[in-house]
């Protein structure tokens, strides 16, 4: 590989398009003739406010993001969102989470210090293995909204339909599967994710709220930075923002754009999924932890016979070249995160060596 660089397989902060990285360090001691780098330039420059504007416009045409829906870059990356949502969308006090794996699990105990959390389906009988099935789900009527995690990270599992919220608000965290196929915005009312999954470097997050949600009556203790519409109102400038992140991220969303959009990345990442998976359907030694119906196109989780082994085979593809496949320590096992940034030939270069491996052991 080029610059020697190794396939790294982490969950996050994970790999980031080289061509794109190539990019930022060619602006990096003089940014397109400004006298500095994008890290010692003002927010308030002219420079920095077109890149800002740049990156939230192709973003809007990567997504096909509806007028009526602001874009927002908040800092605190995505666990200051698990409370930013229920401070700011719970009028009623009341909302409904599904339960679907570790981060889902984290946005329902921070919602429960705001107000009452309805847990209305899980799937933590099967260690969160599956998507519940969400069609006809118990919501009261005066729920503020429905939420979900849209791609469980750690577990490994993706809806492939979304819940029927009954006319409810949807929230959705697609944190570790932004822009890596298209999604219709109009069906939700608020989109977040933390940005160190799928586009750049972490430290912050994109909303993407219905502008009707954005509210100026809450209460009063909610701190104006954790006010959604303190942010709309200021072009997400309220405060210095994370201008590293919004350049880099406006780079990603760019280099998206000229390779097809979010449906060439859907068509990529199946491809690569399904060398992966294919894999480890015909393996002996390997095991996917996910029904099949449900597996994520980004993260997949997979075991061997005991976990001396699993932290045999981490090892091994350490020495190799293969990084950050350990597990997460909470479900254990291995774990290749394969983002949009995961060239192809990254996954094949994997699987050849766990073909190998599994043959010699
Ligand atoms: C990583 C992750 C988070 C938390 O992001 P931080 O920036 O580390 O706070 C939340 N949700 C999902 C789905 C994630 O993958």
């Amino acid at each position: 590989m080029k610059y020697d660089r190794s396939f790294n397989f982490s969950a996050g902060p994970a790999m980031m398009p080289e061509p794109v990285l190539e990019e930022i360090r060619d602006e990096m001691m003089n940014y397109r003739g400004s006298g500095t780098s994008v890290m010692e330039m003002s927010h308030r420059s002219k420079a920095f406010q077109q890149i800002a504007a740049d990156a939230e416009a192709d973003l809007r045409k990567l997504m096909n993001i509806p007028d009526n829906y602001k874009v927002l870059f908040i800092q605190g990356g995505g666990t200051v969102q698990f409370a930013m949502v229920p401070m700011n969308l719970m009028k009623n006090g009341k909302a409904v989470y599904i339960e679907t794996g570790a981060w889902s699990k984290k946005a329902i105990a921070e919602a429960k210090k705001y107000g009452e959390v309805i847990v209305a389906a899980s799937s933590k009988d099967k260690n969160f293995s599956y998507v519940p099935d969400c069609s006809d789900l118990d919501i009261p009527e005066d729920a503020d909204y429905v939420y979900i995690c849209e791609n469980e990270t750690i577990h490994g599992l993706t809806y492939n339909k979304l819940p029927n919220t009954k006319g409810h608000i949807l929230v959705s965290d697609q944190s570790s599967m932004f822009l890596s196929r298209p999604c219709n915005v109009a069906d939700y009312g608020l989109i977040w994710a933390g940005v160190q999954k799928n586009v750049g470097p972490a430290g912050m997050a994109v909303v993407i709220i219905r502008e009707d949600l954005l509210r100026d009556d809450l209460a009063p203790y909610v701190p104006a930075y954790m006010s959604y519409k303190t942010h709309a109102d200021n072009d997400s400038m309220y405060n210095t923002p994370n201008c590293w992140a919004i350049y880099c991220c406006g780079k990603v969303f760019r280099y998206l754009l000229d390779n097809g959009g979010v449906e060439a990345m859907e068509q990529r990442n199946i491809e690569k999924a399904k060398i992966l998976y294919d894999f480890l359907d015909n393996s002996k030694m390997f095991q996917g932890t996910v029904e099949k119906a449900d597996r994520s196109l980004m993260n997949v989780p997979f075991v061997t016979a005991s976990k001396e082994s699993d932290d045999a085979v981490v090892a091994a593809t350490k020495a190799a070249g293969f990084d950050n496949l350990k597990g997460h320590r909470s479900v254990g096992g291995l774990r290749a995160s394969i983002y949009n940034a995961m060239p192809k030939e990254g996954v094949e270069a994997l699987v050849a060596f766990l073909k190998d491996y599994e043959a010699k052991n």
